[in-house]
């Protein structure tokens, strides 16, 4: 016999679930060839049908009536289910019905064994969702023949269904990595935009306040020429970490653009964004940034605004840019709340 020594554990414990009233084995390892249930109440049938498919490598789990077939399915989800029709218990329909009805067997293929050639029972079965159907006596070569292609085209759906898994999962990670600034971590500006689109629609909704910050680093461009690159990349993401720490969790913190930052604050009025905004101000012009060779001090200008009535979104970011800008010309290091 063509079975691997996998094939032969698996069935031995398979065998003693049948002789221990199924309760308390569990299966290690799954053989590599497809594994197929068998029930009919004929243990002559059984027997042959089990043997020839031995014979063709398939692993064979038997039954002698549906509600035992039904069991070992759960048990072993086997790749190929061959049903009888004529069972006593349950019946190979009632059975195809219930397998139909559990997710985790719902998707085994059955192919339908019956002396009953006629054509209501077929559809019958076919209606259940069962994939084929033979009429007994059949040759066991057409019985190999079909469990070929059954077996087959499992395998073709669940090679499909994995790489949609893999594809959604590939696209999951491309949309995320989309939406995120790759020195920092924080949102990038594409990212903000849903998080605004949802933070405004609840604002509305619950006629709550929403306010943000719109902070730069002052002479950035200094930091680079007289650090270098490097340097004012760690400033970057020492600002970011500044941000992420004074914010509470529901806010949202995105790098805007360059050296520009925006704190979203969902349920926060004006007076609120504004002490958060001199909290982040102070904390940055009161440490060093840098690394162990280059250490320098940098400040921040802030805007802070606060959606109005009948106000966009974008609206409220334009003003929290005015508010900045004026901060800049004030003389830097400073916040300024929008009109
Ligand atoms: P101001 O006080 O008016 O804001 O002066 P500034 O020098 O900071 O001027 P500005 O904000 O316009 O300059 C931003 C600079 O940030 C320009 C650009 O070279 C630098 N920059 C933008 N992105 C990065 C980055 O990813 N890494 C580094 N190191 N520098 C960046
Ligand atoms: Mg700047």
């Amino acid at each position: 016999m063509r079975r691997g020594r996998l094939n032969q554990e698996y069935l031995e414990v398979a065998m003693n679930i049948e002789t221990t009233s199924g309760e308390g084995a569990a299966l290690t390892e799954r053989p590599s060839s497809p594994v197929i249930l068998v029930a009919d109440d004929e243990p002559v049938n059984l027997s042959l049908i089990k043997r020839r498919l031995e014979w063709e490598a398939y692993a064979v789990l038997t039954a002698h009536d549906g509600d035992e077939a039904v069991e070992k399915a759960q048990k072993f989800l086997p790749d190929l289910i061959i049903l009888d029709v004529m069972m006593p218990i349950m019946d190979g329909l009632q059975a195809c019905r219930k397998l139909k009805d559990i997710p985790a067997t719902r998707e085994i293929p059955i192919i339908f064994l019956s002396a009953l050639d006629d054509i209501e029972t077929k559809v019958s079965g076919l209606m259940l969702g069962a994939n084929d159907y033979i009429s007994k006596p059949f040759r066991v070569e057409e019985l190999i023949a079909r469990v070929r292609v059954a077996i087959r085209l499992k395998r073709e759906r669940e090679e499909l269904r994995r790489s949609a898994e893999e594809a959604q999962l590939r696209a999951e990670a491309a949309r995320e990595m989309s939406m995120s600034d790759s020195l920092t971590g924080l949102r990038n500006r594409y990212g903000l935009q849903r998080a605004l689109q949802r933070e405004y629609a609840e604002t509305r909704r619950y006629h709550r306040p929403l306010s943000c910050l719109m902070i730069d680093i002052d002479y950035f461009k200094e930091i680079n020429d007289t650090c270098g690159h490097a340097a004012g990349d760690t400033a970057l993401m020492q600002t970011a970490r500044i941000l992420v720490d004074a914010v509470r969790g529901s806010d949202v913190v995105c790098r805007y653009g360059g050296d520009e930052f925006l704190v979203l604050t969902p349920e926060t009025n004006l007076e609120g964004v504004a002490a958060l905004g001199e909290k982040i101000r102070l904390t940055a012009a009161s440490r060093l940034f840098g690394d162990g060779e280059r250490v320098f001090e940098l400040t921040l200008s802030i805007g802070a605004a606060e959606l109005l009535p009948d106000e966009s979104s974008h609206e409220m970011l334009a003003r929290a840019d005015t508010a900045l800008y004026n901060a800049k010309q004030a003389g830097r290091n400073r916040i300024a709340s929008a009109e």
